[in-house]
């Protein structure tokens, strides 16, 4: 099963940007991984241009709970759908703890609503630093996956601890295998679950070549078509 390489290019990038990242990306890339771009908003259109191939798939960073309607700043899952976005990140950690974004009935709404337009989730967890040093990481993954208890549709999970997102402090191998097999455990179907959180060229063939690892979520490093390359297995 090929391994998936999302790249979530977070508040960053421009038309400019874009274009030329595709075009260098799309001429240097290999068919070893299969690529999801999470652009913001506004670069769906320059991203939905290039990517006309199955492998480089187009996501979302977010997307409203609601169809449609009077909700000022939103983007819904049927507009998401008419740029042939086909995945889309929900609960990133930087929207709960920054937006506090983080109400269970809003998740399962919008992962209801994706699901409706054929958009696959992909649903982030993450224990805090706090967590992790009270022994509490894996209690809180249970709870935050609670969220899919009713959904029976393919989803895909990443697990992003969140003192590793943007800190260069990575978990051991040890560690990533035990809550991928841990998170894999609660569910009855197979289910794809990447690990994010400062996944960079050094520490990515470690982490890639696990068994237990079925891709990678990265911010940074997907930012620059050289080092996006460059995370691959050994
Ligand atoms: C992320 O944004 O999900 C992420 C993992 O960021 P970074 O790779 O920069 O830690």
């Amino acid at each position: 099963m090929q391994k998936l390489i999302v790249a979530n290019w977070k508040m960053y990038g421009s038309k400019t940007m874009a274009e030329a990242f595709l075009k260098t990306f799309l001429y240097s890339k290999t068919d070893t991984y299969n690529y999801i771009f999470c652009p913001p908003f506004t670069l769906l259109a320059s991203f939905e241009k290039f990517l006309n191939s199955q492998k480089y798939i187009l996501g979302a960073q977010n997307c409203s709970s609601f169809e449609n309607g009077a909700f000022t700043g939103d983007i819904s899952a049927e507009m998401l759908k008419e740029f042939n976005c086909s995945y889309c990140l929900i609960g990133h950690s930087e929207r709960r703890q920054i937006y506090h974004e983080d109400d269970e009935k809003i998740l399962t709404t919008k992962i209801q609503q994706l699901l409706k337009h054929q958009i696959t989730p992909i649903f982030c967890v993450g224990e805090s630093l706090e967590d992790k040093k009270q022994g509490t990481a894996f209690q809180k993954i249970k709870h935050q996956l609670n969220v899919l208890k009713e959904i029976n549709n393919e989803i895909i999970i990443a697990y992003e601890p969140i003192w590793a997102i943007g800190t260069n402090k990575v978990p051991n191998i040890q560690e990533i295998n035990e809550m991928h097999q841990f998170i894999k455990n609660l569910y009855l179907k197979p289910l794809k679950v990447l690990y994010g959180g400062s996944v960079n060229p050094q520490n990515a063939a470690d982490i890639l070549t696990s068994d237990q690892v079925d891709g990678i979520l990265v911010g940074r490093a997907s930012l620059e078509v050289a080092s996006l390359l460059a995370l691959k297995e050994r």
